[in-house]
């Protein structure tokens, strides 16, 4: 038996049996086929039987074919369905009408079967047509849904990492004639909002940014997205970035949302000269630059160049060297007689590394210790240096039964070993030491890191009898707070005063009042960074007793500044004192 579930079905509506029959005979076929006799019949038969298409005489008995047609299109859920109407021979008038009623096609009597086939068959293959373009559309819709998914930031909606990467890409390589920036944007003290605030708050500013980035950058050619918590990046043509007004506008945007609490953007750019690099790399060195002005509140973005490139290297050579260099001994201690004014003679000294690099020659400690502070070697190479600056006190006291004191930097990254303490009672133990022959400076900085714990460790170090030093005192923003939680033995007062100190008179007076408040809270002073003969007068005319810095004697090696030890001891005995 055929099957007919699966053939659409066809109502014939006409008053004429011969013209049903007729229509039958084409159709029956494909068609499962109802017949009715007139307009109210066949609405009849509708209400409970689904049809897919509705041929209709015009003219009946009972209700004609416009009528039905007009309640047809009027109703929403037959609305849908193709009517092919049947006219008379020459009648355009009520073709014209009927197909403006919605009618979707005609045919006109007497019937040619193949104009007729024809007819109905385009119309049910526009429809089908139709369907499939929904149908392709609801699927597109679907798909777009599940890459916007895949490729967003849930929280800000913008394009995650690695879509950035691709996009941006993308969007180069496409617009070849166009030279492209990429933007590298960071919240400062993001950290900071969240721990004051609600996490939600955070979240408020994150979402907000990128709502602005979405505003501000074309997507025809540009690219935006968030790589990691509060890192954006941005990819435009040169031709469409205004730094200024990006950061600017920024900067009024999240401040409108009225947070007590003040947040700036940072930015580092780099220009793209080649579009084949790999978009990670670019935002590398877009970020890069960002590094560059991290912490300096006046400059707000900065562009990328080769030397940052050097930089990189640099800090890639430092790292891959550092633990050989260790083993090797690379690493020595060079000492900075600190003297006492009044007396012209060497009080004690601070230990400074030096990296003796076997292909680089001397580097400097400006150059690896920031690099060792974030990978956290510091704490291996502080520990060699306060060892070796042990072995030489000891040295000292063998040969001369008298010690003069050295300071060893203690970075902040130290604070976090619990055993700290008992390293450095260790050490003592080991070099047959006492606690105020090493001195330990630690700088203001840490005390931002974690105001508790420093509180506590220094005063365990005091109490053990290691004399505190607060290193570069006066260069951070807390100083003058800090003192009152945080009681040390001796201020080591930070260079840039010295160094203003004949040009401004507000330097002067900062100093004279640093002085009167040690006094007060019993403390000592040291001062560093002293070259000249005019900046000594200076320091001694408003009282400075300790002074540290290149006029009386750079950074020494061992042997040196034993030596120099010597002499001074010598010239000291020789003057009976
Ligand atoms: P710092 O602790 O403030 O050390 C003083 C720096 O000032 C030293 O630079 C010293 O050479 C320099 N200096 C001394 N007198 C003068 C002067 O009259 N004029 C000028 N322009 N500079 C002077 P250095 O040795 O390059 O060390 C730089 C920084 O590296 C140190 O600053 C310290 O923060 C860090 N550092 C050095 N050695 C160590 C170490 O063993 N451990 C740790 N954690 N940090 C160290
Ligand atoms: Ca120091
Ligand atoms: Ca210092």
């Amino acid at each position: 038996m055929e099957k007919t579930t699966d053939k659409p079905v066809m109502l014939i509506v006409d008053d004429v049996e011969i013209n049903r029959v007729l229509l039958v005979q084409f159709f029956q076929r494909e068609y499962v086929i109802i017949e009715a006799e007139n307009g109210k019949e066949a609405l009849e038969i509708m209400e409970h039987q689904p049809v897919n298409i509705v041929l209709l005489d015009l003219v009946m008995p009972e209700m004609d074919g416009y009528e039905a047609l007009s309640i047809l299109k009027r109703k929403e859920r037959y609305a849908s369905i193709p009517v092919i109407v049947m006219t008379a021979h020459n009648d355009g008038d009520s073709e014209a009408r009927a197909m403006e009623m919605g009618a979707a096609d005609f045919v006109t009597k007497p019937y040619n079967p193949i104009i007729v086939r024809c007819r109905v068959h385009n119309v049910m293959a526009r429809l089908e047509n139709e369907w499939r373009k929904l149908e392709q559309a609801a699927k597109d819709r679907q798909l777009v849904e599940m890459h916007r998914y895949i490729e967003t930031d849930a929280l800000t909606g913008l394009f995650n990492r690695e879509t950035f990467y691709k996009r941006a890409a993308s969007a180069m390589q496409k617009n070849q004639d166009k030279a492209y920036d990429i933007v590298y944007l960071d919240i400062s003290c993001f950290k900071a909002i969240n721990d004051l605030f609600h996490i939600e708050t955070g979240n408020l500013i994150l979402k907000t940014a990128a709502y602005y980035f979405m505003a501000s950058v074309d997507e025809e050619d540009g690219v935006c997205g968030r790589v990691e918590a509060d890192h954006f990046v941005i990819c435009l043509p040169q031709e469409k970035l205004d730094i200024d007004t990006l950061i600017q506008g920024l900067d009024n945007t999240v401040q409108s949302l009225g947070i007590s609490h003040n947040i700036l953007f940072y930015a580092g750019i780099y220009p793209v000269n080649n579009v084949f690099l790999p978009v990670d790399q670019m935002c590398d060195r877009a970020r890069m630059a960002l590094n560059k002005i991290k912490g300096n509140y006046m400059t707000r973005y900065a562009y990328y160049d080769a030397s940052m490139r050097d930089l990189m290297l640099q800090e890639q050579m430092i790292v891959r060297d550092m633990e050989f260099g260790l083993q090797e001994k690379q690493f020595t201690v060079y000492l900075q007689p600190i003297y006492n004014l009044h007396t012209g003679h060497i009080v004690s000294a601070e230990a400074l590394v030096r990296w003796q690099h076997p292909t680089n020659g001397v580097i400097t400690p400006g150059k690896f210790i920031p690099v060792f502070e974030r990978n956290g070697f510091i704490v291996r190479l502080d520990r060699y240096v306060w060892e070796r600056v042990c072995q030489i006190l000891q040295e000292e006291k063998q040969k001369h039964g008298k010690v003069t004191p050295v300071s060893v930097n203690v970075s902040r990254l130290n604070f976090y070993n619990l055993d700290l303490l008992s390293f450095l009672t260790g050490l003592l133990e080991k070099y047959d030491l006492e606690p105020w022959m090493l001195k330990l400076e630690i700088t203001e900085s840490a005390y931002t890191d974690n105001p508790q714990q420093l509180i506590a460790v220094i005063g365990a170090f005091r109490e053990h009898g290691f004399p505190v030093l607060m290193d570069d005192f006066g260069s951070g923003y807390s100083s003058l707070n800090m003192l009152k939680n945080l009681p040390v033995d001796t201020l080591k007062i930070d260079m840039g005063f010295v160094q203003e100190l004949e040009s401004s008179e507000r330097a002067s007076s900062i100093m004279k009042f640093i002085l009167k408040l040690a006094e007060d809270l019993d403390m000592g002073v040291v001062v560093e960074g002293v070259e000249t003969k005019a900046q000594l007068d200076l320091l001694a005319k408003i009282g400075c007793a300790d002074i540290q810095g290149f006029y009386f004697s750079r950074p020494l090696p061992y042997e040196n500044y034993m030596k120099l030890l010597d002499e001074d001891r010598k010239a000291q005995e020789a003057a009976g004192q």
